[in-house]
C-alpha cells in the first residue's frame, strides 16, 4: 500500500498568526489518517515546527537553493531548512520555473541537496494551457520528470506532484479521465526508470485547484496518492475535508 499524502502549499500568504490554523487542523487529523505537511513561507518554518508539535503535521518549504552555502542573497540552503525541523521541501513548483526561471537541471540539482538534508522532495511537474490544448502533455511531463528526478530516488525521499499550470489558482480542474492517464503515465515512467518496487512506491500527487467539492473525485483514480493543495490548505476549514476525502480513498 502506498503512503496518501495532502500536502499545503501556503505560498507567499500568512504570518505569524496563521500558525493557529496548524492546532486547528491538527486537532482534526486521526492518527491512521493519511501524512500531513504544510508548507509555509520560509520566515515561518521554525515557528511552524514547533506549532506543529503534538500533532501529525510536517512542515516543509517551499524551495531550497542548488548549491550547499554561499554568496547567494536572499536564498535558503537545504541544510538551513532541515535545521529548522522540517522535513519536506518543494522543488520546481510552476511558479518558480516560471517567475525564477528554473530550469530541469536547476530543480535536479535542488532535489539533491535537499536528499543530503534529508529532506524529502516534493518535485513538481505540469504543463502549460498550450500544451494541454495541443496534446502535448504527456511529452512535456515525461521531459520535466526525466530531467528533475535525481537517479536516487526512493518512495522515501521522493514525492511527485502534477500539477498542470492551467489548473493552479483557477478553479479548473482536468477531468478525472486526464488525471487519470497523466498520472498512469507517471507511474510507468518511474516503474521503467527506477524499477517495480520503488516505481511503484513514490506517492504521485495532483495538484490543481483541489477543494473540498472535487477532492472525492479527484481521489478516485488509482495513482492519485493524494494532493498538493494551494488556496485551499491556507484554512483548517477547508484542508480538513479534503485530507478527510482522501483517508476514505
Ligand atoms: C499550488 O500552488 O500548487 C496549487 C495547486 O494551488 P491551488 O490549489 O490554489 O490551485
Amino acid at each position: 500500500m502506498r503512503r496518501k499524502l495532502a500536502a499545503g502549499n501556503w505560498k507567499m500568504n500568512g504570518t505569524a498568526a496563521s500558525l493557529a490554523e496548524l492546532a486547528v487542523l491538527g486537532a482534526q487529523l486521526d492518527d491512521e489518517g493519511p501524512d500531513v505537511v504544510v508548507c509555509p513561507p520560509a520566515p515561518l518554518l521554525y515557528r511552524a515546527v514547533h506549532a506543529a508539535e503534538g500533532t501529525r503535521i510536517d512542515i516543509g518549504a517551499q524551495d531550497c537553493h542548488m548549491q550547499s552555502k554561499g554568496a547567494f542573497t536572499g536564498d535558503i540552503s537545504a541544510e538551513m531548512i532541515a535545521d529548522t525541523g522540517a522535513r519536506y521541501v518543494i522543488a520546481g513548483h510552476s511558479e518558480r520555473r516560471d517567475a525564477h526561471e528554473e530550469r530541469n537541471s536547476d530543480i535536479r540539482a535542488k532535489v539533491s541537496m535537499a536528499w543530503a538534508c534529508d529532506l524529502t522532495a516534493i518535485i513538481c511537474i505540469g504543463e502549460e494551457l498550450s500544451d494541454h490544448q495541443q496534446n502535448n502533455t504527456l511529452d512535456i511531463i515525461a521531459g520535466q520528470l526525466a530531467g528533475s528526478l535525481p537517479d536516487a530516488a526512493t518512495a522515501h525521499n521522493t514525492v511527485i506532484a502534477y500539477e498542470p499550470i492551467w489548473a493552479i489558482g483557477t478553479g479548473k480542474v482536468p477531468t478525472l479521465e486526464q488525471i487519470t492517464q497523466v498520472h498512469d503515465f507517471i507511474r510507468e515512467k518511474l516503474i521503467n526508470r527506477l524499477g517495480q518496487d520503488v516505481g511503484d512506491a513514490i506517492p504521485l500527487l495532483y495538484g490543481g485547484s483541489v477543494k473540498p467539492d472535487n477532492a472525492e473525485t479527484i481521489f478516485r483514480a488509482e495513482n492519485v496518492d493524494g494532493a498538493l493543495v494551494g488556496g485551499a490548505s491556507l484554512k483548517a476549514a477547508d484542508f480538513a475535508p479534503i485530507i478527510a476525502a482522501l483517508a476514505r480513498s
